[in-house]
């Protein structure tokens, strides 16, 4: 189901709080239709996986809809889907935002030498401090703060060949996904980002990502978990800026489903 209203990415940490019944700081409202979701269901959901790919603005998840078949099956099985404004066009702002529910220059973290720095703590460790066990399969340097804070840290080293990084990000997705005690799951694959600011192959690169949001999937229906999917900012594609300008500011969808 495609709704209509826009949102903010922002709204996601607020929602899994609201979800998981935290307490956390923001301005931005959770999505009512996603706690509905998420509670109609028999049984309740236990754990969430979010799973931000980088780059996937929503012209480029209606673009290569054939490649990214997964995803849109999730939609048109009984999943949401939402076209969601963001806060900036980098990524490491944009994580923080969707961990924190705060506009980057309230969370600080704009740049990779601000991680770990920020003293506002991410939906993850909010849910830590709670009792409640999290999880993130992310880059090492985003790891970096999470060590020690959170249950489960699966830090991935930046590498050139990117679907092997992704590869192993899916792999630790679905592995922690067997501990049963686990509420929240976060992980981020990059490689569609990887190929549109090199000018590689994008279908190839949308394929790949496919291919894992379905192992990731398969996982999550096994434990009848909740799945958030949501791109960070407008895919960077360097033939399509100009034209980008002209229009209004991209979007990027947030597709939750029970696979
Ligand atoms: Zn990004």
């Amino acid at each position: 189901m495609f709704f209509m209203q826009t949102l903010s990415l922002l709204q996601i940490a607020p929602t899994l709080a609201k979800f998981f019944e935290v307490h956390l700081n923001s301005q931005a409202r959770p999505v009512e239709q996603i706690l509905n979701f998420a509670y109609s269901r028999k049984p309740v959901p236990k754990v969430v996986v979010l799973v931000v790919v980088d780059s996937l603005d929503f012209r480029f998840y209606t673009d290569f809809a054939d490649d990214l078949r997964v995803i849109h099956e999730c939609v048109k099985g009984d999943g949401l889907l939402f076209e969601c404004e963001t806060v900036s066009s980098h990524t490491t702002p944009v994580i923080g935002s969707i961990l924190t529910g705060l506009k980057p220059e309230e969370h600080g973290i704009l740049t990779n030498d601000d991680v770990g720095k920020s003293k506002i703590k991410s939906i993850m460790e909010i849910l830590e401090d709670e009792g409640q066990k999290t999880a993130a399969a992310i880059e090492t340097k985003g790891a970096e703060p999470l060590w020690g804070r959170i249950s489960y840290v699966f830090a991935v080293d930046d590498r050139e060949d990117i679907f092997e990084y992704d590869e192993l990000i899916k792999k630790h997705t679905i592995s922690v996904l067997k501990k049963q005690d686990l509420r929240l799951v976060f992980s981020h694959l990059r490689a569609i980002d990887r190929f549109a600011h090199r000018g590689g192959d994008l279908s190839a690169a949308a394929k790949a990502t496919n291919k894992n949001i379905k192992a990731i999937t398969k996982a999550v229906g096994e434990r009848n978990g909740l799945l958030f999917i949501c791109g960070d900012h407008e895919t960077h594609l360097k033939d399509r800026k100009a034209k980008q300008a002209l229009h209004r500011k991209a979007t990027v969808p947030l597709i939750v489903c029970c696979p």
